[in-house]
């Protein structure tokens, strides 16, 4: 290399294609310059960075710019599967049309959800025992109409987190004792952001002092006009509670599908979003998928964000097994190796071998993207909103099994009422504790608050480093109580768990009329016989017991130290599997200061 030629006059292309979140060495390989090369321009330019750093985007976009270069941020699935060639119009047949509904709180989303599936199963197409899997669907004049049953606007920001969109139209539920409110317009922005046409169900019309037209004119003012109004707006009347106007509600709603010709290609490898997934105790991995296009069938092998796996079983809303889901059918499938998360893309392929590099790809990727674009974003926000105020804001980190405790737990800690301090949550997540949640929290000054999860073993070393404040919980309100007390800076609780060790489960041995035995090795700490023990599979909680025996070779012992083997036996969960860790924790009293 010579060291006087600029890199402008070292560069070999006109046009680069990257991926977000592109390393300063990947960046000047596709250039065709040195790292080194690199790292020097990015320093005149200011910025300190190494050849392995991760670069923001507009970083990317800054220095091709002054380079002369063109850059085009490439979709994963581009860089994954290749740019593909639309469907061919002979292929595409009509799908049925995919709703979200969104609407105030208490203004009867869920009943209004529930009406609607309610009709379905009274009309004789579904039948047994209705089960929530995140999305249904039903039969209107022998069309179908599949609804997203995550009600708010959930469905909404996770699947824009991620630059999805599966919402064709979208319910807004008012109710009309109550008209519009707070969280009415932020659906509405959610709609329009999205472009996506609205139908309004004026709700909760059987109350006194229900006023549907106050309701029109207040929407009014949110260029959301009635048809009776002179706008083009359909808005139906309608009462979840006693099933008033639901048969036209969903022929509106079919009406709206029409004008919008929706088609799919049933005829390819299958793909479309995740619509919720969480840890099922028996099952595993368990998500909630929306086909978009091609047909899934059991048996097919899928990547989904981070996660891969080929599907051992697919089930409907009403637990039955399905063989094959197409255009539009939301349909549960298990056989993923991790959770993924709501929004996440997936996707079939043919190999197994193919899948898995693409997740670990994505994981490392999404690693990197962790600490490139947060770290800097929460700082910054940190630093100006204690200069903003006096407010002091206790930044929180919720990591849950599912999804729905990472909800209940945010609401929860936002609705705390406490005068000096604020409680944010800086991020909410699904699955074991880790690194990156933890850099994230010293970056950002914030306790992580865990339920029913634990740090992956990475994490831990970074825990033990950083000193970062992790606080388990397995009951919500001990969460809150928990913060409350130490937000408003009173005492400790008096009793705490304390972990003493942790074994891993290496070998699992039936024994004549004993039971499981769990050949184990301690890797932390150490175990006692009379402590309590939860199983960890994954970074998750999946069970707690109590050991029924501790044993070295034949011998019955009290306690094993880190680095010896040992027999373990629980005295009731039994499930248990090669890699899962027993947590031996005991309870003790802590002092208070
Ligand atoms: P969400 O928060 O939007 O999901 O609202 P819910 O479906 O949980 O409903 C909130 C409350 O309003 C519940 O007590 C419902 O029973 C009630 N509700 C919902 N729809 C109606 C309706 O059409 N009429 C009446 N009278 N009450 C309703
Ligand atoms: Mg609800």
């Amino acid at each position: 290399m010579r060291r006087d030629v600029p890199i402008e006059e070292q560069i070999q292309v006109d046009r680069v294609e990257v991926l977000s979140g592109i390393t300063v060495g990947e960046l000047a390989d596709k250039l065709g310059v040195p790292g080194a090369a690199l790292v020097k321009k990015l320093f005149e330019m200011g910025e300190m960075a190494t050849v392995q750093q991760t670069l923001a985007d507009d970083t990317v976009e800054i220095i091709c710019a002054d380079l002369g270069v063109e850059v085009y941020f490439m979709s994963e699935e581009e860089l994954e599967f290749g740019i593909e060639a639309p469907d061919d119009p002979e292929r595409l047949v009509t799908r049925p049309p995919v709703i979200t509904v969104m609407g105030h709180v208490d203004h009867g989303k869920t009943l209004l959800l529930d009406a609607i599936r309610q009709t379905d199963v009274v009309s004789g197409e579904a039948g047994g025992i209705t089960q929530h899997i995140g999305a249904y669907q039903v039969t209107k004049d022998a069309r179908k109409i599949t609804f997203i049953d995550t009600p708010g606007h959930e469905a909404f920001t996770a699947m824009r987190a991620r630059g999805a969109q599966i919402t064709d139209v979208a319910v807004l539920v008012v109710a009309a004792n109550d008209g519009v409110m707070p969280q009415t317009r932020e659906a509405i922005a959610h709609a329009k952001a999205a472009e996506v046409p609205v139908v309004v169900a004026i709700n909760k019309i059987d109350v006194e002092g229900a006023d549907p037209n106050r309701v029109k004119t207040q929407l009014t003012e949110h260029d959301l006009v009635a048809e009776d109004f002179g706008g083009d707006v359909p808005m139906v009347e309608v009462s979840a509670l006693k099933r008033l106007g639901i048969d036209d509600l969903l022929e509106v709603v079919l009406l709206q599908a029409d004008l919008l010709e929706l088609t799919a290609n049933p005829d390819k490898s299958a793909r479309g979003r995740v619509v919720e997934a969480n840890l099922d105790r028996g099952r595993g991995p368990v998500a909630t998928v929306l086909v978009q296009g091609g047909t899934m069938r059991r048996g097919d092998i899928l990547v989904a964000g981070t996660a891969d796996g080929k599907i051992r079983a697919m089930f409907d809303e009403n637990g039955s097994p399905v063989e094959e889901a197409t255009p539009a059918r939301p349909v549960q499938v298990i056989g993923l190796n991790e959770v993924p998360e709501a929004g996440d893309e997936f996707r079939v392929v043919d190999a197994e071998r193919f899948a898995r590099d693409v997740a670990e790809r994505r994981s490392a990727r999404e690693r990197r993207k962790e600490l490139a674009e947060r770290r800097p974003t929460t700082l910054e926000e940190f630093t100006s909103a204690v200069q903003a105020g006096d407010k002091a804001h206790l930044n929180v980190i919720i990591k849950a099994d599912v999804s729905g405790s990472a909800e209940a737990l945010e609401d929860a800690l936002l609705k705390l009422e406490l005068d000096e301090v604020q409680v944010r949550v800086i991020q909410k997540g699904v699955g074991a504790i880790t690194q990156g949640d933890v850099r994230l929290a010293e970056a950002s000054d914030a306790i992580i608050v865990a339920f029913n999860v634990r740090p992956g073993a990475n994490a831990r070393e970074e825990i033990d480093r950083s000193g970062i404040d992790v606080r388990t919980y397995r009951i919500i309100y001990e969460a809150i109580e928990d913060i409350q007390r130490a937000v408003k800076g009173l005492l400790a609780p008096e009793f705490r768990e304390q972990v003493l060790g942790e074994a891993e489960v290496r070998e699992v041995f039936k024994v004549p009329r004993v039971g499981f035995v769990f050949g184990c090795m301690v890797i932390r700490g150490e175990i006692r016989r009379d402590a309590g023990v939860r199983v960890v599979r994954e970074g998750v909680v999946i069970a707690e017991d109590k050991m029924s025996s501790l044993r070295r070779y034949k011998d019955d012992v009290r306690e094993v130290r880190e680095g010896f083997e040992c027999g373990i036996g629980l005295e009731r969960f039994q499930d248990v599997k090669e890699g899962d860790v027993f947590e031996v924790y005991e309870t003790v009293e802590v002092e208070r200061d």
